[in-house]
C-alpha cells in the first residue's frame, strides 16, 4: 500500500517530436532519417528521427555536422506554428487528468497525479490512459514515466523510449538508482560528470558510498543536492504555470560601435533569440531592442505588430527597423545591443496570420 503522502508525478516526453509530426504529416518521409533543423552554417539540430539517430544524428549538433554524417537525410526547415498547435492538443488531454501540469517544452511536461479521482487510478493508469489518447488524436507517440518525484519520473520516461512507460515504485528506487551512470542525474553534465570521474564517483551507488560533509567538501552546494538525488530525494513541487516573462540575448562590443555598425550583430541576436522563442509554449506579442551607449546611457525601443511574429526573419526585420528610431546624433557609439521578446501569451489569445495554417 502506498502512503497517502507519497506523490504520483507522471512525466509525459512526446517521441522526437518534430521529426515524427514532419513524418507523420509527409508519408513520403516515413521510414526515413529526418532532421529538421533550420537552413544555413550555425544551424543547429532541432530534432532527428529515429531513423536519423542510427547515424549519431543528435538534437543541438550542428546541421553540417549531421549532414556530413547522413548525406541522404531528409532537412526539414521547423514548421513551429505546427509543433504548438499538436503540443496544445496534447495539453488539452493532460487537462483530463490533472491541473497541475508542469510544461518543460513544447513536447514535454511533468503532471502530479497525486490522488486524482479519489485515488481510482494510479499513476501508471493514468500514464497509459494519456499515452493512448495522444495516440488516437494526435497519431504521435508519447513515453511516460511515472514516480514518486520530478527527477526519477524523468529518468523513468527515458527507460523505454520510444513509445514507452516505465515505473519507479518507492520500493525500487535504490535498486534502480544504484548502477545509474551519473551523467542521468539532473546536473551532471559532461564538466562535473569529469570532476566526479576523478574522484572514483562513476555510478550512483558510488555516490551513496559518501557522506554529506564529504560531498559538500568535494563539489560545494551542489554536493548537498548530489546527496540527495543518490538517495532518490526530489522534494521539488509541480509548478503549473511557470510563464516566461520575456526571451533575451545581448552581446557586448571589443570596441563601441556606430549606430548601423551593431546591424550584423541584431541579426545574429533577433535569429538566436527567435530559435527560443519558437520553442516557448506561449507566443511573444512584443520586441524589444536595448543599446547601451558609450557613456552607459541605456535606450530601449519596442514594438508589438499586430499579427504574432511568425518567423526568424520577421523577428529580425523588426529588430532592424526598431534601430532606425533611435534618434541619437549619427557619431554615438554603443557599447552594447540586445534583443528581446516579451509579453508572451497563450496561443488562442493571439492573431495568427492565416496563411500560417498550411
Ligand atoms: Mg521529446
Amino acid at each position: 500500500m502506498r502512503p497517502m503522502s507519497q506523490r504520483q508525478i507522471v512525466h509525459i516526453d512526446m517521441d522526437a517530436f518534430y521529426a515524427s509530426v514532419e513524418q507523420r504529416d509527409d508519408p513520403n518521409l516515413r521510414g526515413k532519417p529526418v532532421v529538421v533543423a533550420w537552413l544555413g552554417n550555425r544551424s543547429v539540430v532541432c530534432a532527428a528521427s529515429y531513423e536519423a539517430r542510427k547515424f549519431g544524428i543528435r538534437s543541438a549538433m550542428p546541421a553540417v555536422t549531421a549532414e556530413r554524417q547522413c548525406p541522404s537525410a531528409v532537412f526539414i526547415p521547423p514548421n513551429f506554428t505546427k509543433y504548438r498547435a499538436v503540443s496544445h492538443q496534447v495539453h488539452e488531454i493532460f487537462k483530463r487528468y490533472t491541473d497541475l501540469i508542469e510544461p518543460l517544452s513544447l513536447d514535454e511536461a511533468y503532471l502530479d497525479v497525486t490522488g486524482i479521482r479519489d485515488g481510482s487510478m494510479t499513476g501508471v493508469e493514468v500514464a497509459a490512459a494519456i499515452r493512448a489518447e495522444i495516440l488516437e488524436e494526435t497519431s504521435l507517440t508519447a513515453s511516460a514515466g511515472i514516480a514518486p518525484n520530478k527527477f526519477l519520473s524523468k529518468i523513468a520516461s527515458d527507460w523505454k523510449k520510444p513509445d514507452g512507460l516505465f515505473e519507479i515504485r518507492p520500493e525500487d528506487i535504490d535498486t534502480f538508482l544504484f548502477p545509474l551512470p551519473l551523467g542521468k542525474l539532473p546536473g551532471v553534465g559532461k564538466v562535473t560528470e569529469e570532476k566526479l570521474g576523478r574522484h572514483n564517483l562513476n555510478s550512483v551507488g558510488d555516490v551513496r558510498a559518501l557522506s554529506l560533509p564529504r560531498l559538500e567538501e568535494l563539489f560545494g552546494q551542489y554536493g548537498r543536492r548530489l546527496f540527495e538525488l543518490a538517495r532518490g530525494v526530489d522534494d521539488s513541487p509541480v509548478v503549473p504555470d511557470r510563464p516566461t516573462k520575456s526571451i533575451s540575448a545581448e552581446d557586448t562590443f571589443q570596441i563601441d560601435l556606430l549606430l548601423h555598425e551593431t546591424r550584423p550583430t541584431v541579426i545574429r541576436l533577433s535569429e538566436r533569440v527567435w530559435e527560443s522563442a519558437a520553442k516557448e509554449t506561449r507566443i511573444a506579442k512584443t520586441v524589444v531592442l536595448k543599446l547601451k551607449t558609450s557613456d552607459f546611457k541605456i535606450i530601449t525601443r519596442s514594438f508589438t505588430p499586430g499579427v504574432a511574429i511568425s518567423s526568424s526573419e520577421e523577428l529580425t526585420q523588426i529588430a532592424l527597423s526598431l534601430l532606425d528610431r533611435v534618434e541619437l546624433g549619427a557619431e554615438t557609439r554603443f557599447r552594447l545591443v540586445g534583443v528581446g521578446v516579451g509579453n508572451l501569451v497563450d496561443p488562442d489569445r493571439v492573431v495568427l496570420q492565416p496563411s500560417l495554417f498550411d
